[in-house]
């Protein structure tokens, strides 16, 4: 089969490889993808589109840039990988040191991870390394809120939300992890103390089997993209500090400005313990993530026996995806223009989306930072929607009953116009169609 052809390479596509979340068998619609620049994706046969979910949160500075291309064509010429065991590199200190200074100054050990979930795993397994540490040895479970998500691997997986996430299927292989109920209070909200019973009585109840909590700070991302009030991370950090538990921040969505700080936990004024970022890290040029860990973390796990934290993936630090970290950490903090690109986007998201709460349809309309969400009453139609999406000149990938953006940074204000208008339109459309069935 000629696979130069765009139907072949589709049919192809089709019948032998595996899409995120998708059937092998009978597989949702692909669109083929021939080269992106900005915020537009060039799909074949000639239609562009705006991306409006920065490819899953991580191209922050849109595709094709000239400084990241610039970044990885150097390193490249020096070299693209070298292992890390024995051996380092300027790419890797250069970030770590970025890192760093971008983080609360207790947090000074990075560890390169592949991907957000991988980061998640070592944040779970440090925790647990430092209470072995210790020797305080029931400290072996994990708490978490519902409608978290923290990735797909074994443990990341076992403190997802256990109704959306995969515990239905996976069971008791699972770890059988601690729930609390998912934050109430919005982030605007009125801030109501009495929340917090819930989380307190779990945690009451459990802290000397409890070795860390591990949250998504003010933004549940892919567990249903909730925004919730800082108080409940500043109530948590102290519930944390109070029964020596490690707080874990999952930040692999929020980091890198999304939620309109660098950190979401600065919202809240709060340290972790431990700090997962990836995503956006390497401006969604390559999968890298990091875990952050606090002096104490680190020097406990380093001072008993195996005094070494057992985990060294193969391409851990790899010198291509820090050097392309490095130049996206520099164009956010350069001359401090991002930060107020983001408050304008959030400022047109709102004015564009707001309006749309007031349809039947639509159960809630929030704004947070470079996202917004249009969250509907009903489950939406992801197959029905996205040929709807392009043909309004836009890509977004809708779950559940949420439809939302996150755009690149480096939107204009035209662009981001054209992407609200054909969210406003589309849920309009499928308004209409709900009320007519
Ligand atoms: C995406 C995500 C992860 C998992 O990252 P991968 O790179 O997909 O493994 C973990 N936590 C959060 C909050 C995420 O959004």
């Amino acid at each position: 089969m000629n696979l130069e052809t765009p139907a072949n390479a589709l049919l192809f596509d089709r019948n032998h490889i595996w899409h995120p979340y998708a059937s092998a068998s009978s597989p949702p619609p692909c669109s083929l993808v021939e080269s992106a620049k900005g915020v537009y994706l060039q799909l074949a046969g000639g239609k562009q589109i705006i991306d409006g979910m920065s490819s899953w949160w991580a191209a922050i500075h849109g595709y094709n840039h000239p400084v990241l291309n610039e970044a990885i064509r150097r390193q490249t010429e020096k070299m693209s990988h070298v292992m890390f065991g024995g051996l380092t590199h300027e790419p890797a200190i250069e970030l770590a040191r970025r890192l760093i200074d971008l983080t609360p100054p207790e947090l000074n050990y990075v560890f390169f991870a592949d991907s957000g979930s991988v980061a998640v795993e070592v944040a779970m397994k440090m925790a647990l390394q430092y209470f072995h540490a210790k020797g305080q040895t029931c400290k072996r479970r994990f708490a978490t809120v519902r409608s978290g998500y923290h990735g797909d691997t074994w443990h990341a997986m076992s403190v997802c939300d256990p109704v959306t996430g995969m515990h239905s299927i996976f069971g008791d292989s699972l770890p059988q992890q601690l729930f609390a109920n998912k934050p109430q209070t919005p982030f605007n909200g009125v801030w109501d103390e009495s929340e917090m019973s819930n989380i307190t009585e779990l945690i009451e109840q459990y802290h000397s089997e409890i070795a860390a909590f591990i949250i998504e700070p003010i933004v549940q991302g892919a567990g249903g993209m909730r925004f919730y009030h800082p108080q409940f991370l500043q109530c948590l950090r102290k519930l944390c500090t109070h029964y020596n538990i490690l707080l874990i921040a999952d930040e692999i969505a929020t980091g890198f400005g999304r939620s309109g700080k660098m950190f979401a936990c600065q919202h809240a004024s709060i340290t972790p313990d431990l700090l997962c970022v990836g995503k956006a890290l390497t401006g969604g040029y390559m999968t890298l993530a990091a875990t952050l860990a606090a002096s104490k973390v680190a020097e406990t796990i380093s001072s008993a026996a195996p005094h070494v934290f057992m985990h060294g993936p193969t391409f851990m630090g790899n010198p291509l995806a820090c050097a392309v970290a490095c130049a996206s950490i520099d164009l956010l903090t350069d001359n401090n223009c991002v930060p107020a690109r983001i408050a304008e986007i959030e400022q047109q998201l709102r004015e564009g989306l707001l309006p749309v709460r007031h349809l039947d349809a639509v159960e809630n309309v929030r704004v947070l930072g470079a996202i917004g969400v249009i969250e509907m009453k009903k489950t939406v139609d992801i197959a029905a929607l996205q040929p709807a999406f392009i043909e309004n000149g836009i890509w977004l990938r809708p779950f559940g009953k949420l439809i939302y953006t996150m755009p690149p940074y480096i939107i204009d204000n035209n662009e981001l116009a054209t992407l609200i208008n054909g969210m406003v339109n589309v849920v309009e459309n499928c308004a209409f169609q709900q009320k007519k069935s």
